[in-house]
Parts: structure tokens; sequence; C-alpha cells
């Protein structure tokens, strides 16, 4: 363990850990790497995902001699709001990138519990078996959701690796990918050390290498952030945005933009699909916008907008309702960081500037400049999250359009709603996708239908009488169905069609912390194997309406979360 300064990386091998046992692979990750489904079998395939195999260019060579050797990145963090210091992968090492040759799309594959690097720090730099297959199912899930996530591609026992945590476990490794492991904190820890050399550098490596250029990345927000629905939010957003710019917006405030905007929408789909992350510390916050580092993470079980799944987080900073104030903050920083780019405007290629620092008759005015960037960046962050947001909502709830109203008079009210009663969010998605105009035509069919929506077992005894409840329930679909009727033609055709499309984007499966913890504990101590290869299908295509492995374990894993299984915490212990 070092500080490593004036770099972004280190050269480092994995660690080697006796006997090996690949367990599962992910077909989504096959197809999305372009690598054939033959190859799994053979001892390349694993020992690579292992760790035990290195792929150079050339044998022989040095570290930096050839274009591939496997490396660790350097980065600090804010934990918590407090900064940190150097972090660092201490536990993953990177392999190489590679590109898909259909889709063009750049790979950089990485190993988690690989052994340890210069940033392991006390640590060990392994990972055990529980957090790995979290990992390796839930990164795969967020993706067939339509989550932007950093990727699994192979999960992989190491049982002779005997890691020691509150007590001694076998230990494990992902190999993962992601089109970038940049993360806020590794602008943080550059700043923090006062390095503008590397904050220009990697801050050109970003806008180059990992977004492809410059030219890709828009100005303020862009049209294409619009979503086609009728948006109120739309409107406000231009008309805050399009005030006077008195000065040009240089290449590393649209840089700054384009992480913003992507945040925005990573974090409007978490809480559209209610996902927490629960350590949004800034080295586990995406400069690409991909939900990156799954520790304590969870989906929520009963709507409950405090709700964190991290044990120790009791000032609830990373509860579900805080996660997009808390990517703002993080993004804060990351402006912090970037502020002398983009606050020197278009002197930012001026000799003075790069050579001898920020001249002082310049110093005041850019300082101003940034602060003016970063509020202007928060105002589309805000846009682009509500337009995002709304956008997936409405998708969720069938309709077609965002109405004015919508947002007070439709999402609030049952959010409300789920919450007074203790409801499950993601199900009652499902739910409502079998539900016809017809079948809710009556205030008797309502509330009829609303005992659906509730868990088998009945409603908690601290949500009051089932009576008010089915009521409440019963008004709600009331004005949903208005608004439906609203949206679609009255034809059954029409109906048919408004039920594909919200099956499309109300998953009927999604990994609660309750089935991966049924998960580890079958294939940790039972020794079990095949059940990952099921939970990973229903993971990979949580729209199905069956998996054709076992209807009744399918129907377990797709229901109601049981009683005393629902909202857990985690610790860190990782
Ligand atoms: P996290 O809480 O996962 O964001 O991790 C915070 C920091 O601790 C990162 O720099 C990790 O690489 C490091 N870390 C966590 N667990 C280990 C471990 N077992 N060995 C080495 N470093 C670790
Ligand atoms: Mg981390
Ligand atoms: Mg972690």
């Amino acid at each position: 363990p070092r500080q490593v300064r004036e770099a972004a990386y280190t050269y480092v091998r994995p660690d080697s850990f006796g006997k090996t046992e690949l367990v599962g692979v992910s077909k989504a990750a096959l197809r999305d790497l372009a690598i054939d489904p033959a190859a799994v079998e053979t001892d390349d395939f694993k020992d690579l995902v292992a760790g035990k195999k290195i792929i150079t260019l050339e044998d022989g060579k040095e570290p930096g001699d050839s274009d591939i050797y496997p490396w660790a990145q350097c980065y600090g963090g804010y934990q918590f709001g407090q900064w940190a210091g150097q972090l660092g992968d201490g536990r993953a090492i990177s392999l190489f990138e590679t590109t898909n040759p259909n889709s063009g799309t750049r790979y950089e594959l990485q190993l988690k519990g690989a052994g340890k690097t210069p940033y392991s720090r006390f640590a060990d730099g392994r990972a055990v078996v529980r957090s790995s297959i979290r990992e390796y199912v839930v990164s795969e899930a967020l993706n067939a959701l339509g989550i932007p996530s950093t990727r699994a591609l192979s999960l992989t026992l190491a049982p002779e690796a005997r890691v020691r945590r509150e007590t001694t476990e076998p230990g494990a490794i992902v190999a993962r990918f992601a089109q970038s492991w940049l993360r806020f904190g590794t602008f943080d820890l550059a700043r923090s050390r006062g390095d503008r050399d590397l904050i220009r550098k990697l801050a050109n490596y970003t806008g180059e290498e990992v977004f492809g250029g410059w030219e890709k990345l828009p100005g303020k927000v862009a049209s294409t952030t619009e979503p086609e629905v009728v948006n109120p939010a739309r409107s406000v957003a231009k008309d805050e945005l399009e005030g006077e710019n008195e000065y040009q917006e240089n290449r590393y405030t649209r840089l700054y933009r384009e992480i913003a905007r992507r945040n925005a929408k990573m974090v409007a789909w978490w809480q559209a699909y209610a996902f927490t992350n629960g350590v949004l510390n800034t080295d586990n916050t995406s400069i690409f916008g991909l939900s990156i580092d799954f520790g304590p993470f969870a989906f929520l079980d009963n709507f409950d907008p405090n709700y964190t799944p991290n044990h120790d987080d009791h000032m609830l900073r990373y509860s579900y309702k805080n996660q997009p104030s808390i990517i703002w903050w993080n993004l804060v920083r990351l402006g912090e960081a970037l502020g002398e780019l983009i606050g020197a405007g278009s002197r930012i290629d001026e000799k003075e500037f790069v050579k001898e620092g920020v001249r002082q008759d310049w110093a005041d005015d850019l300082v101003k400049r940034a602060e003016t960037l970063i509020e202007q960046t928060g105002e589309e962050y805000k846009a682009v999250f509500m337009a995002e947001y709304k956008r997936l909502m409405t998708a969720r709830l069938g309709l077609k359009q965002c109405k004015q109203t919508d947002f007070e008079e439709l999402y609030s009210e049952l959010l409300d709603t789920l919450e007074a009663l203790e409801l499950d969010f993601n199900h009652t998605f499902r739910k409502l996708s079998y539900i016809s105009t017809e079948d809710i035509d009556t205030e008797e069919k309502r509330k009829d239908v609303a005992g659906r929506f509730f868990h088998h077992e009945g409603l908690s005894g601290l949500v009051g009488s089932e009576e008010d409840a089915r009521a409440r329930v019963a008004k709600w679909l009331e004005k949903w169905r208005a608004r439906v009727i609203e949206d679609w033609p009255n034809s059954p055709e029409s109906r048919e069609e408004r039920f594909k499309s919200m099956r499309a984007v109300n998953p009927k499966f999604v990994p609660r912390s309750w089935i991966l913890d049924e998960l580890i504990e079958r294939v940790e101590k039972k020794g079990e194997r095949e059940i990952l290869g099921h939970v990973m299908d229903m993971a990979l295509d949580p729209f199905k309406e069956e998996w054709g492995w076992n209807k009744e374990e399918e129907e377990r894993f797709c229901g109601d979360v049981p009683r005393y299984q629902r909202a857990m915490q985690c610790s860190c212990s990782s």
C-alpha cells in the first residue's frame, strides 16, 4: 500500500488462488463482448477469468512496453460526505480493453477479488462469495431492465482462498466489464493534490477516449434528452437554460454537462425502479453514468422512501429518496475538480494558462464563471432527471403522455398510497399490467381489484382497516382508469397493446435481497450450482411470463416477499 502520485493507475498482476471453479457465465455478457459461447469451455477462458493467466501483446516485454498489461486504478473519494484520501482499486485489476466488432462499443474487462494492489491499504484484495454472487446477478439484472450499469461476465469460486471477515470464508472472483471504470473520485484525488496536469490529462482522456471525441459532446440541454411525451418540465428547463451566455462554453464544460446528464438519467432509472445503491460515495459514482460498485444495494420491497439498504447509514444519507440529491452533491465535487478547466472558458488553450497556471487577473473571473457553470449544469441535471423520471413512470403506468396534472394526481398519489399501505413497489406495476378498464369500471369492482395489490397474508396491522385500504386503492384506480381511457382507444386490440407495452417495462422478476440471500445460501453452503443459472435466466429476461425451469419456484421468486425478509439491510464487510 502506498501513495501513488502523478499517475492514474499502476501495473499489477492478479494473484493465483489454487483450485478454482467457474460457476456462472452471463449469456448477455457473452453477446455484448462478442465471445463465442464455445470458448467458455476452454481452459484459456477459465484461467483468464480466474486471474491465472493474463494476456499481453508480446511475451517478455516489461509493463508499458506492451499495449496490454493488467492495471489497477488510482482514485480517492468523499465517503459519507468526508474526504477520505487515496482509495483506488484495492481488489480490482483491469486486464484489457476490447471492442465489440458488431456494435463498436469498447469495454474494459476487469477482475474483482483477484488479489492485492498498491491500493489495498490494510485489506486483503479479495472478495467473498456472498458479495460476488450479489454483484454478478444484480449488474446483469440492472442492464436487462435497461438501467445503465457496469456488467458481469462470470463468477468463479476460489475455495482455497480463505478470506477472513467476521469468520473465514471462501473467496470468489467476478470478471466484470464497463465502457469505463473512471469514477468521480479519480478527479477528486488529483484535485486534492493540486495536480492540475493530471486533471487535464484525465479530462482529455475522458473526452477523447471514453466519450469517443469532443465533437460527440453537446452543450447545454440537448434535444436528444427530451422525451417524446408532452412534458411540462421541458419548457421550464428551456426557459431557464436559454438565458444569455456571455462566454463560450469550452469542451470541458460540455464534458461536465454530459457526465451530469448521464448521471441524471441513471438516477432517474433508479428512482423509477426503486433501486438503491447504498454507498453513493464519489468513488462509487461513475464518470460514464453507470450504476457502479455493488455493496449493500437493494431494490425496495414495500415502498418506503426512507429506506437505505446500508446497515451503517444511520443518517439515511444514501436512502432511496436522497439518491438524486446525493448524485448532484457528487457532481458539484466533480465540478470543483474541473473548475479551473471549465471556468477558463475560451482562454483554456492560451499558453499562459496552460503553463503558469491561472493568471492572477483572471482568477476571480474564472472562479465566478466556474460557479455559474456548475449552477447551470445543476438546472440541466434537474431538468434531465425530471424528464427521464416522468418518461419512465409514464411508461410504467401504461400511459402515452405525461400531462401537467399527472405528477401530483397520479404518481405522487400512487407513491403515497404504496407507502401508507406498505405495498410492494415493483409488484404493483406488474399487477397493473393485467388490469383492463372494464375490470375496474365500478366502485365495487375497483374495491375488489384493490385486494390484488395486498400481500397475500393481508395488510400489516399498522396500516389501518382493510376497508379503508381498499377504498384508497380504489380511488386511485379510478383516476388511473380515466387516464388510460384518455390515452388509448377503446378496443380489445389497444387493450392488448397496452398490456404488452406495460409488461415490457414492468418486470415480473426483480432480484430482491431475500432471493439473493437464498441463492447465496444454496450455492455457498449447500453446494448447489444449477440454481445460479436459473436465477440468472430470470434476471436476464425479467419481463417474461415464465422461464421454463420450474413453474412453482419461478412463481415463488416472483411472488410476495416473505414478511420477515422485507427491507433487509447489509453491512459493508464483503
Ligand atoms: P467500497 O466501499 O466498495 O467503495 O470500497 C472502498 C475502498 O476500499 C475501495 O478503494 C476498495 O478497493 C477498497 N476495498 C474494499 N474491500 C477491499 C478488500 N477486501 N481488499 C482491498 N481493498 C478493498
Ligand atoms: Mg468502491
Ligand atoms: Mg465495493
